[in-house]
């Protein structure tokens, strides 16, 4: 397969999914030594955070990063990897990470857990199924539990967690990204609109809440009316399928394939003005609530300097509408 392809050419290589996969593989930087050093017996990162619960009402989370092997997905805008071990972890080491996630002293008192592991909770090989009792039995002080999956990976071992939660909530987490066919198919996420409206409704039967990740303006989708439009009607798509809470991504680069894309004029991040209004669209839904992640929100097309005032006071009005559920206007 050539290195080098054009826009033509992408869509012969998107065609055979084994060479694509093995294309956004090989664009990688090289990761292995910090991969490779990674303890397995603490969490990459933690955090707490005031996060909305509903308009104007903040409770506080805290979010473990759990160490594991990485996804057995590979899709195509996705860096999570980066924070993953080479080996799959011992059964014990997931809940002693946990354990030393909680002696947090800022985590006190707080209502909420998120369990991500930059992959899929409900992947046996990166969290042992024998480990769902001593990681359950931890989150016992919390209100609600929220762990990421791949949404072909909700089934019996989704059930199982849940039972050993008992009366704790459970939310699972699972990337929706895009309901454009031809871009999903392209991100090598290895599912199509109607397996997540399946897992969807599956989740929905057992009472556990949902939350979607989609991406504001997707690679290929280069022309940013476009791209709102499609992340709009992902949006809707989501509460169609009754998600309870939409978190919106605006696309960066950062794992080598979404820089190569980028060279190829096959992706941009998007402009501030499509984070707003796809921000406004979901909230004027009022169907759930809509939080835009801003954690990267210096990586916009047309964003300055992290310092600047105008990219700070469009920092601050972003986290006003997070907090308050409204759209803001600038
Ligand atoms: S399924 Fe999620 S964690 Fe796995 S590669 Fe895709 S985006 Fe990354």
């Amino acid at each position: 397969m050539p290195e080098d392809f054009s826009a033509d050419a992408l869509v012969e290589l998107t065609a055979a999914p084994w060479e694509w996969d093995s294309w956004i593989r090989r664009m990688r930087p090289d990761f292995s030594r910090h991969r490779a050093a990674l303890p397995l017996e603490l969490p990459s990162h933690q955090l707490v955070e005031f996060e909305p619960v509903r308009p104007g009402v903040l409770e506080k989370t805290l979010t473990v990063f759990l160490t594991n092997r990485e996804c057995p997905w590979h899709c195509l805008m996705c860096d999570l990897w980066q924070e993953t071990s080479l080996k799959s972890v011992p059964v014990g080491s997931i809940p002693r990470q946990l354990a030393h996630g909680l002696r947090n002293g800022g985590a006190r008192d707080a209502q909420h857990l998120k369990l991500y592991n930059a992959g899929s909770f409900f992947d046996a090989g990166a969290i042992p199924v024998a480990d769902y009792g001593s990681l359950a039995s931890q989150c016992r002080s919390f209100r609600r539990v929220v762990v990421e999956s791949h949404p072909r990976l909700i089934g019996k071992r989704t059930d199982l967690f849940q039972q050993q939660l008992g009366s704790i909530e459970l939310e699972v987490a699972m990337g929706l990204e895009t309901i454009h066919p031809l871009v999903l198919s392209r991100l090598n996420k290895g599912m199509d609109a109607d397996d997540f409206r399946r897992a969807a409704a599956r989740l929905r039967g057992k009472g556990i809440r949902i939350r979607s990740f989609i991406l504001v303006k997707p690679p290929f989708l280069t022309d940013e009316s476009e791209a709102l439009e499609w992340t709009c009607r992902t949006i809707d798509f989501a509460w169609e399928v009754g998600v309870d809470v939409v978190s919106l991504i605006p696309t960066r680069v950062g794992n080598g394939a979404m820089e190569e894309l980028a060279r190829r004029g096959l992706f941009a991040p998007p402009q501030w003005s499509t984070v707003e209004q796809a921000f406004r669209h979901g909230v004027g839904a009022r169907k759930g609530l809509v939080l835009m992640d801003l954690w990267n929100l210096g990586t916009t097309s047309d964003s300055g300097s992290a310092g600047d005032n105008e990219t700070r006071s469009r920092f601050e009005r972003l986290s006003a509408m997070n907090r308050q559920q409204v759209w803001i206007a600038p």
